[in-house]
Formats: C-alpha cells, structure tokens, sequence
C-alpha cells in the first residue's frame, strides 16, 4: 500500500506529458499561408487597432485578422501601401469606419468588394465641436472635419459594432454560425461589464471636468456625464493656439482641475509644458488608436480600465 500516494502523481506527470506532446503537435500542423491565414481561415482587414480587436474576439479561430494601421502609428492621416491596398480587395470582410481615414475610404470604394461592414452604418458620427466644450461659431461646417471619429472609447458603441461584425461573419461563413454566436455573447458581455465599471466609478466625483490632449474622448463624456476639454481639437497633429492654451488655462482653475492627460501615440510636449506652468499633475489617458508596450494594458479592454482609474484618480471620485 505504500505505493498508493504516488500513484495520482504518476498519473498527473504522465498527464502533464501528454498534453505537452500534443501541444507540440498542434504547432507543427500544416503550413501556414503567406499571409499567416491556414487554410479555410477567413482573412478579415480591420482599419485600426480597436476594430482589429472586436474581429479577432469575434471570429475566435476561424480568420486571420490585419490591421491596416501598424502598431504604434497614429491611425489619422493613415497611407495605404499598395499591398495594403489589395489586401482591401481580397479581403473576405473589411471593417472600417467611413471618414475617419480618407486613403481606406478611398481603397474600399475602388475595391469593389462588398463584404465590407462601414461602423458608421451601425454607429453614425456625431459632430462634437472643434474643441470639445468650445461653443461653435458660425463658420461653415464644410465636409466632415468637425465629425468625431472616437466612438470606440464609449463601449456602448463597441457592442452594436461587434453584434455587426457577427452578423456579416454569419452571412459569409454560416457554417461557424453557433462559434460567432458564442464569441459575440462573451465579448457583449465583457463590454456591459466595462460599462458597469465605467458608471459606477464616475458616479460620485469631485468635478466632472478632464483635461485632454486631443478630443478623443466626447463620446466617452457624453455617455459618462463628464465634460472634456481639449487642448489640440480632434486631430493630434494640430498644434494649438496661444488663445486655446490660455482658455485651456481659464478652465483649469475655473474647474480646479488636477491632471493634464496625454496619450501614448502622440507627443505629450504641450500638456507637459501647461502641467509644469500651473503645478499639475500629467497622466495617461489612451485614445486606444493602438496597443504598444507604452500601452497600460494588453489589449482594449485592459486600457479602458486603466484609463478609468485615471479618470477616478483625477476628477476625485470615490
Ligand atoms: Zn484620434
């Protein structure tokens, strides 16, 4: 009987082993395609980091997901190469959002392809201002310019894009309709639950007011009941005014704000500069316009949350 005891740690070693080996032979099945699809696999082209997200947790296993933006490039002012411009063609489903990114507009319009999902069908943009809070003047609202492109940081909007990516997945691939169903209930489900976070944390707050570089943030503010005010408008390439950096300083003390938040993907010289003039604190608040290792988290979710406890931190929230 003494062999007894060793007897499930045997077993549990050899366990262990098996599945060792049959991790090892799962890595070595069949090639994979040039472009990193197997056989069979769906190869979907994202526009940015955030829709590359939602197709991925979406379609599981049964695509290869591109971004069409790199890791670490601002996806504003994007340029296509003219790879990039055919794997928009070839693509089995493209997702992307209509006049945030003129050259993907532009490479879905000539591709002729039609399995193309436009977020903007499912979440139209809406015109925040120029400057966040900034009443609007009367000048001519030409074009799209005053459009705001971020619906991706109000997680309410990534649940309607992502029951749509679903819905296009289940139409080009029915047979892997009950894996999309699965993947489209979990990600919903962590979406609500960020959601939940989202409103319970900013609940009670000592000001409602936040600080950005630029105005990535009008829907998150608009669904949490805060207000933003940016420093550079709704690209991070505009450099701002002297007249925008005093109102931005007006505002600071009007409100009794604490902390000027920058981003990773953009540089952080003038919310730096403002911070250092009025004694304040900076901070990361991440538009998630891509992951890299600055990135206070993995993957969009991860981010949200961080850039929730910065919020909290910031507008005293308890
Ligand atoms: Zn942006």
């Amino acid at each position: 009987m003494v062999f007894m005891p060793i007897f499930p740690r045997a077993l549990g070693l050899l366990l262990g082993i098996g599945s060792l080996l049959l991790l090892a032979a799962c890595g070595a099945v069949t090639g994979t395609g040039s472009d990193g699809s197997r056989p069979g696999q769906l190869r979907i082209v994202a526009s940015f980091y955030p829709f590359q997200f939602v197709a991925e947790r979406v379609a599981g296993s049964h695509a290869t997901v591109e971004s069409l933006t790199k890791p670490g490039a601002e996806p504003h002012d994007l340029e296509l190469t003219p790879k990039q411009v055919g794997s928009v063609t070839d693509a089995d489903l493209v997702v992307y959002e209509q006049h945030f990114q003129a050259a993907v507009d532009e490479a879905v319009a000539q591709s002729g392809n039609q399995n193309v999902l436009d977020t903007t069908s499912v979440v139209p943009l809406q015109d925040h201002g120029p400057l966040g809070e900034d009443e609007h003047d009367d000048h001519d609202h030409a074009g799209n310019a005053n459009l705001d492109p971020h619906v991706w940081l109000d997680p309410n909007n990534m649940i309607k894009i992502t029951d749509a990516v679903a819905d296009k997945l289940t139409k080009i691939d029915p047979d892997h309709a009950a894996d999309y169903h699965k993947n489209v209930g979990a990600l919903d489900a962590d979406l609500r639950q960020l959601d939940d976070s989202y409103r319970e944390g900013l609940k009670t707050c000592q000001r409602t007011e936040f600080v950005t570089s630029h105005a990535a943030f009008g829907y998150l503010a608009e669904r949490y009941g805060l207000q933003q005010i940016s420093i550079s408008g709704l690209s991070p390439d505009n450099e701002p005014s002297p007249a925008r950096i005093a109102e931005v300083q007006h505002q600071i003390s009007k409100y009794d704000v604490t902390t000027i938040f920058y981003e990773t993907l953009a540089s952080p010289a003038v919310a730096q500069s403002i911070a250092r003039d009025l004694g304040l604190r900076t901070d990361v608040l991440d538009p998630i316009e891509g992951i890299t290792e600055q990135s206070r988290g993995t993957n969009y979710l991860a981010v949200m949350k961080s850039n929730l406890t910065a919020l909290e931190k910031a507008n005293g929230c308890s």
